[in-house]
């Protein structure tokens, strides 16, 4: 691995958020106390330490930054202030620019002005498309909120399945560049074999965010686990349940998400498809609430310090959840004009939320975070098993 030293980087790094790891002086408490932090993998100080002297390729290669899960234990305790969990968050934040091959997560990141101006065009965007095509609706109904009488479920399922393939793409193939760089050699030399075995470890991790647990401050766990699966749950029920692959598969006409309220048919308050929305809407509103409040208080280590990205996060998820919730109202209300206005905002926010926050930015650390730690469990395993067995160690354990 080459050593070059940027002495450019430290400056770069502020464009990420980074703030006062220049007041370090490598006591190492940070390290000491993270309960992530093992002997194989030890951070934050090995980290802080590495953007103090602009060891970039150091930095490129290093899994660190998406072990942590900014709990913020280390901040409350650096005797510095040097705030080492807010440096890992900015390399995670850089680390996710290099990993995008398109450049657009560089910009979203280094550019508040582009971050904006992305988000109100695909906004933008979205707004127009639905209101030609509601404009051009044949039979829209007036009497009842049918949505489907202007935007069909059917045609709406097709733009989701479409816009989850790129999506998907689009974050898959920046995955496949943060697995080559964080495996360096060891990505043609493990056997699929241990990629297999540890499956439910990367699955169970990704479902629990368990890790977060090991911490001291557990309200942030529950906070974490609210947003990632209310988020998650309500993307799935956008790309599966609107009016099919699930209800087409299963020949079910009432498990679609998206449905007119014809009077009398609403789904009973115990339909799975109803429960499922009230989970992610409590789930979201409750996780997004918390953290913003605590952002504007500043009432703990991991809200200290805010990058424009994590307040365009937080906005958009709750804006599209409390516009959910609107249409919702309005409809069980039977308020069509305001159904169908709502709905449209609705979709301003949302699909900005879903296009820019998927591939590019923070929902892609959900996606990382999980796969770095499954790479390094079944780097471990194959330690142990063919290193130890005589096989010639690639990387000295750093010490801590
Ligand atoms: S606790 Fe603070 S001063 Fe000590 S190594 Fe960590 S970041 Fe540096
Ligand atoms: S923020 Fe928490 S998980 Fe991250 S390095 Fe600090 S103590 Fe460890």
């Amino acid at each position: 691995m080459s050593n070059k030293v940027d002495p450019n980087f430290i400056r770069e790094l502020k464009h990420f958020g980074l703030k006062d790891a220049n007041k370090c002086y490598n006591c190492g408490t940070c390290t000491a106390v993270c309960n992530l932090a093992t002997a194989e993998t030890p951070f934050p100080r090995k980290l802080v330490r590495y953007v103090q002297l602009g060891q970039k390729d150091k930095i490129k290669n290093s899994p660190e930054p998406w072990l942590c899960y900014y709990c913020g234990d280390c901040s409350t305790r650096c005797p510095r202030g040097a705030d080492p969990g807010e440096t890992m968050m900015a390399l995670r934040r850089y680390l996710t620019s290099l990993y995008d091959w398109t450049g657009f997560a560089r910009k979203f990141y280094t550019s508040e002005k582009f971050e904006i101006l992305a988000v109100s065009a695909v906004g933008a965007f979205v707004g127009l498309g639905m209101i030609i095509w509601g404009f051009f609706a044949p039979n829209p109904n007036w009497k009842y909120p049918a949505l489907n009488s202007i935007w069909p479920a059917q045609q709406v399922e097709i733009a989701d399945l479409v816009m989850a393939a790129i999506l998907s793409f689009l974050l898959l193939s920046n995955l496949y560049r943060c697995v080559r760089t964080v495996l360096g050699d060891y990505w043609s030399k493990i056997p699929l074999r241990l990629y297999k075995d540890e499956i439910k470890f990367l699955l169970t991790n990704f479902l629990t965010q368990k890790e977060l647990g090991k911490c001291t401050d557990r309200k942030q766990w529950l906070v974490h686990l609210s947003i990632m699966t209310g988020y998650s749950t309500i993307f799935l029920m956008v790309v599966l349940f609107i009016a099919g692959p699930v209800p087409m598969l299963i020949h079910a006409d009432w498990w679609h998400f998206q449905r007119d309220y014809i009077p009398g048919h609403e789904y009973s308050l115990l339909h799975p498809i109803r429960l499922l929305g009230y989970y992610a809407t409590f789930a979201i509103m409750y996780g997004t609430t918390y953290a913003i409040i605590g952002r504007l208080r500043k009432s703990k280590a991991p809200y200290k310090n805010t990058h424009p990205t994590d307040w365009t996060f937080l906005i958009l998820l709750q804006l599209t959840t409390m516009t959910g919730i609107f249409v919702h109202f309005a409809a069980l209300l039977g308020w069509v004009l305001a159904t169908y206005a709502i709905y449209v905002i609705h979709m301003m926010v949302a699909i900005p939320m879903l296009v820019l926050e998927v591939p590019f930015a923070k929902w892609a650390h959900l996606a990382y975070r999980p796969v770095v730690l499954f790479l390094m469990k079944v780097k471990s395993r194959y330690a142990a098993e063919y290193e130890s067995a005589g096989q010639p160690v690639l990387e000295a354990k750093p010490a801590v």
